[in-house]
């Protein structure tokens, strides 16, 4: 039976803005601007893939407390060079700081975002919890207009914790002056947003955006319009 929810939280990234496109994007304009090819890095495609892996290993340790903002930002670009055999550090770092200044500028959005948000909007109060840095989240959603549609932003800078932490849900209640029971959170991360929600007391729908996997939540979905019926359903019960 669908709880009549007040209160809907959303992740940002991979739920609504599109990262892996608008990154992907952004690579590939650098890689071209800086004439990585010319530096012998074969592709922008190979060397996306490896800025991928790299990211992925250091934001893990950035999670887990193991290494601040500053280095995080300053390794994943020195290491994807060096990896190439590039090593120039100077390079890197204007690299890494282009990329931090353009790709928050992107606008590419999962598909039905405004018009989920548009119609969700009508019957709810929406929020976003997001593991992020207070500056990139807002620029992002301001570039894409989306900042109107939400009460309070939530970033894991603002709260000084992580998702799954539940203390960042906490936080978060007290933020929206929302309870659990009225809450739900809407994410594409089974571990962070999902697990996080679930042992915070709240709901979950968990977006899958058609990846197939396995898991538990309140609600999976694959398209971001099946939360309206659903929500709606939960809102008259
Ligand atoms: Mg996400």
């Amino acid at each position: 039976m669908p709880k009549p929810y007040r209160h809907l939280f959303f992740d940002l990234d991979r739920t609504l803005w599109d990262m892996d496109l608008n990154s992907r994007e952004t690579l590939s304009d650098l890689f071209g601007r800086h004439g990585l090819q010319e530096k012998g890095i074969a592709s922008s495609e190979i060397f996306i893939e490896y800025y991928l892996r790299y990211n992925d290993l250091l934001w893990n340790r950035y999670q887990r407390g193991l290494i601040n903002k500053a280095s995080l930002r300053a390794l994943r670009f020195r290491q994807t060079f060096s990896h190439f055999g590039v090593k120039d550090v100077k390079l890197a770092e204007k690299f890494g700081d282009d990329y931090m200044n353009e790709a928050p500028a992107k606008t590419r959005l999962i598909p039905g975002t405004r018009e989920v948000l548009t119609a969700l909007s009508e019957s709810f109060v929406l929020h976003i919890i997001t593991n992020g840095f207070e500056e990139v989240q807002h620029v992002k959603m301001e570039n894409c207009g989306l900042k109107s549609f939400f009460t309070e932003v939530i970033t894991s800078e603002r709260a000084d914790c992580t998702k799954p932490d539940r203390r960042i849900f906490e936080y978060a209640l007290k933020a929206s002056g929302a309870a659990a029971h009225e809450s739900i959170m809407i994410g594409d991360d089974h571990d962070i947003d999902i697990s996080g929600a679930r042992n915070a007391g709240w709901d979950q729908a968990w977006f899958r955006n058609g990846v197939e996997a396995v898991g538990e939540a309140t609600y999976i979905i694959d398209d971001l319009s099946e939360l309206i019926p659903i929500l709606r359903a939960g809102k008259h019960a």
